[in-house]
């Protein structure tokens, strides 16, 4: 059996990058101009080495499959570098034959599955397994919906998150004057509320067992609450409890307004 199970099902993937550069620095069509840009954005911001931007890491993933080199907690550091913002395999555009990102997730499933985490890794994971949130923060959650007498009960369930819940408490309380404004009555669970599980989809953080059971209890509470949708102003919290959320409509704050003026995603 392989070292790296995961990533292991997608060797194709991770072979057949042709080394096009496009990921390192995105060119005008004609390629007769400078870079217009630069892809990733850790690659920018941290020395500019290859194997900070898409066809250097799948290099490294190569390299371990073919068994050339083993993980080290400095390569496993900079595989935790990705943000998941997906530029990526946007650039590269091969879907679905190439999906860059699809062999970074593969890798750190691998990692967190040999133990290997990376300490921070784990201190968040403790983190949000005792104090249900991602700061760690022992102050009360729900503290921003004190005087909006929102119900603990209704059909459209308002998911605040970590952010809006401890340091963005602003884009919250908006939030339900957003909602009411437009004739919603959002239901929000306060002090029941946890971490969302931090994109469990997408792997840049936390044990992926971890995120997804931390997702999937989050969905069980909403469906036990009577809602049959939930409405998120955080684009991450949506993205990871959509994952999680059979039978339960996710919609971003932005896409539930959309559809209440008729708009159709
Ligand atoms: S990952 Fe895609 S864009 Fe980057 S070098 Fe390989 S083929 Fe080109």
């Amino acid at each position: 059996m392989s070292e790296y199970p995961e990533l292991e099902k997608l060797r194709e993937m991770a072979f057949i990058c042709n080394r096009c550069g496009a990921c390192r620095e995105k060119f005008s069509a004609d390629m007769t101009e400078k870079p217009a840009f630069r892809v990733c954005p850790i690659r920018e911001h941290d020395g500019g080495f290859e194997h900070q931007c898409a066809r250097g890491r799948l290099t490294i993933a190569q390299a371990l499959l073919e068994g050339e080199i083993t993980y080290s907690p400095e390569l496993i550091e900079s595989i935790y570098t990705d943000p998941d913002c997906g530029l990526c395999t946007w650039v590269c555009d091969s879907l679905p034959l190439l999906d860059p990102v699809a062999v970074w997730r593969a890798m750190k499933r691998d990692i967190a599955a040999s133990d290997q985490l990376p300490e921070p890794l784990r201190e968040q994971d403790r983190r949000i397994q005792t104090t249900r949130n991602t700061f760690g923060a022992k102050a009360e959650r729900a503290k921003w919906a004190r005087a909006l007498g929102l119900p603990r009960e209704g059909e459209l369930l308002y998911f605040a998150g970590c952010y809006a819940s401890y340091t963005q408490t602003e884009i919250a309380r908006a939030t339900v004057a957003i909602l009411r404004h437009v004739g919603f009555e959002p239901a929000y669970l306060g002090e029941l509320e946890w971490c969302c599980g931090y994109g469990a989809d997408m792997v840049s953080s936390m044990s992926p067992d971890l995120a997804t059971r931390i997702a999937a209890d989050r969905m069980d509470e909403a469906r036990e609450s009577g809602a049959e949708a939930l409405v998120t102003a955080c684009p991450r919290c949506a993205r990871g409890l959509s994952k999680a959320g059979e039978g339960m409509k996710v919609y971003d704050l932005a896409v539930a307004l959309a559809r209440s003026m008729g708009l159709s995603f």
